[in-house]
């Protein structure tokens, strides 16, 4: 199957899971995770009319943002974890940091983005998801469900970062049960943290990827990160 097709059918997906929960056309985003995935089929995948990219590795971010340049409107996000020798190169390249989970690495960003506002590179705060480990799997990132309220609200008060929503990967698992149930808490998390002052528009919800964007759909996702039903099976690094 061609990148062009298999794009064409995760649409359909989405808007068939759209439909089925009584949400507006067009409301979920999709996101093309691009970890492994050679330049030439992101450029196909541009081609088609993909405008926004998730990346788990900065040197791969860097490589597209520079490859893609020119091709169209894109938005790049970091949907993996950054180290902090990467936040510098993160933040030149990515439009947004999605998988922040602590207020210490909040307050980084926040720094790192002064020095960018005094370079003349940004003038203004710099976006952010926060990142909940809402199956809490071992395995994942993210912070605990019962601390993300009291990091929220920490992080809203600084200055040079902005929180635009929430983000979480789930349960890793074939109970579709046990899967809706991590999605239902990150959206009443989400529903729960815009009562903070400052955060009421913080409404992006990044949840969702080949296995189970109909549930996260379900549950009020905004944005679902899709690999494997475009590109296939990953090439290994
Ligand atoms: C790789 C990846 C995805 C895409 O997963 P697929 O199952 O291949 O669609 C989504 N989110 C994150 C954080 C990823 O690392």
């Amino acid at each position: 199957m061609s990148i062009t097709t298999n794009i064409a059918m995760v649409r359909a997906r989405i808007a068939r899971a759209e439909a089925a929960a009584g949400r507006e056309p067009g409301s979920v985003t999709l996101q093309l995770a691009a970890k492994y995935q050679p330049l030439d089929r992101l450029h196909e995948a541009v081609a088609t009319g993909c405008t926004c990219f998730g990346h788990n590795i900065v040197a791969q971010l860097v490589e597209s943002t520079q490859g893609l340049a020119g091709t169209g409107a894109l938005t790049h996000t970091v949907i993996g974890p950054v180290q902090s020798n990467k936040l510098r190169a993160a933040m030149d390249h990515a439009e947004r940091i999605d998988t922040v989970d602590s207020v210490k690495e909040a307050m980084r960003i926040a720094r790192r983005q002064e020095t960018r506002i005094e370079e003349g590179l940004a003038d203004g705060p710099y976006p952010i998801l926060i990142q909940v480990n809402s199956a809490r799997a071992a395995t994942q990132s993210g912070c605990a469900p019962e601390e993300l309220i009291d990091i929220a609200a920490a992080i809203a008060e600084l200055d040079l970062v902005r929180v635009d929503g929430l983000m979480t990967i789930g349960a890793n698992t074939d109970d579709k049960g046990l899967v809706r149930a991590s999605f239902g808490l990150t959206r009443s998390l989400s529903e729960e943290m815009r009562k903070l002052p400052g955060l009421e528009g913080a409404e992006e919800l990044s949840m969702g990827m080949t296995g189970d964007m109909e549930i996260a759909v379900a549950e009020g996702s905004t944005l679902v990160r899709v690999g494997t039903a475009v590109f296939g099976a990953r090439p290994r690094p």
